[in-house]
């Protein structure tokens, strides 16, 4: 049972007005920030208008907040991240309408956490509408109305101020009828009011059906409606191709836990690159050396060894992470070791005749045999890899 200002929320404000555009982006941050962290995390984002008129109710954009501390089932736009988002909607000429946040791999429902954020962000921010409600007079200060029934008289006794009126109807003819006399009466007259709200909607990574809740103001006291509230997409633009990956640079750099996944891979890439790059100097340096005698097998191994210690950093470094193709430094870190792997396994290509003709003499073969299985040198699986790589046709 709603209220009577409950009511007039829902039939004024509901359903929510959410473009294709908006909707489809905040869909699409829920989803990716998944994918991007390869586990399961919430996101907060604000729920924009395209226009800084109070009474502007259109959900137009959506903005990923600013300085966020996320984890599964958490998210926590920071005071200085809710400035910035702030300052963001303020220098773009939008305004902050709503929140919406993503509930990662579980359901859209608004947890006793989210009622709280909502009714805060409601005194922060809230859009107005001028309507007009039902006021009950008899709980208007100055007003009093009982009903009176005696065996002379029944009726409404009404005071408004100074003055007494008595109000008697047909109803109350049946001298037999026992009236309760604690019943309730309402005198309702309309008087206009603004409603001031705030809307929120809970996305998931699964794209599931989103939960809409409108959180509002009524006196002072800040309140939330959820049910019967729904909301209705207003066809708009797509999200081009080009702009994801702006969307994608945009949730590393705004979640922590994200921004400091890259700064730490940068930090331990730089660190290894000298190291890597001596090593695809030495590799280089034994091809040729191999090359200019052949008989010389020491070389040999030195490529293979090589190899194999280039490929374990490509391994250790998890490069098929996503973040390594959104984060531009990480892609170039991550196309220079690829390039220098290739470099290597194209130049040592030709030796694998060589190889094979080495491995066909049981002297020699023997000798190779005992390099490569003496696990003092290299790990066993990773020498079935080098040893694949070199005798590749
Ligand atoms: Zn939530």
């Amino acid at each position: 049972m709603y209220t009577p200002l409950e009511q007039k929320v829902v039939d004024e404000l509901s359903p929510i007005k959410i473009t294709s555009y908006a909707f489809d982006k905040a869909n699409y941050i829920s989803k990716r920030i998944c994918e991007l962290a390869e586990r399961p995390l919430e996101i907060g984002f604000f729920l924009l208008s395209d226009s800084l008129s109070s009474t502007d109710d259109v959900i137009q954009d959506v903005y990923i907040g600013d300085d966020q501390k996320v984890r599964h089932l958490h998210c926590d736009i920071t005071p200085e991240g809710m400035m910035k988002s702030l300052k963001y909607s303020r220098q773009n000429k939008k305004r902050i309408i709503g929140w919406g946040h993503s509930h990662a791999n579980i359901g859209t429902f608004y947890s006793g956490e989210d009622d709280m954020t909502i009714q805060n962000l409601v005194r922060t921010w809230n859009l107005e509408k001028d309507t007009k409600i039902g006021v009950d007079y008899t709980k208007k200060e100055g007003y009093n109305i009982e009903y009176i029934a005696n065996e002379k008289v029944h009726g409404l006794s009404l005071t408004i101020g100074n003055e007494e009126y008595f109000l008697t109807s047909s109803i109350f003819d049946d001298h037999n009828k026992n009236y309760n006399q604690s019943q309730k009466f309402r005198i309702l007259k309309d008087e206009p009011i603004t409603l001031k709200y705030f809307y929120g909607m809970t996305f998931n990574a699964a794209n599931e059906t989103p939960h809409s809740v409108i959180a509002y103001i009524d006196n002072t006291i800040t309140r939330k409606i959820e049910q019967g509230v729904t909301y209705g997409i207003i066809p708009s633009k797509e999200i081009k191709e080009e702009e994801k990956l702006g969307i994608d640079r945009e949730i590393i750099s705004k979640v922590e836990i994200l921004n400091k996944a890259v700064s730490n891979y940068k930090e331990s890439i730089l660190s290894k690159m000298k190291e890597l790059k001596e090593n695809y100097q030495r590799g280089l340096d034994s091809i040729d050396l191999f090359a200019s005698d052949n008989n010389e097998l020491k070389p040999l191994f030195q490529v293979i060894k090589t190899l194999g210690y280039t490929k374990n950093i490509i391994n250790s470094y998890h490069f098929d992470s996503p973040i390594f193709s959104v984060d531009e430094s990480l892609q170039e870190y991550k196309s220079t070791f690829y390039s220098w792997w290739h470099e290597l396994t194209e130049k040592a290509s030709p030796l694998v005749p060589l190889l094979e003709n080495r491995l066909a003499e049981k002297k020699v073969g023997k000798k190779f045999h005992d390099a490569i299985f003496n696990k003092k040198l290299w790990e066993e699986n990773l020498l079935s890899e080098l040893i694949n790589v070199l005798t590749q046709r």
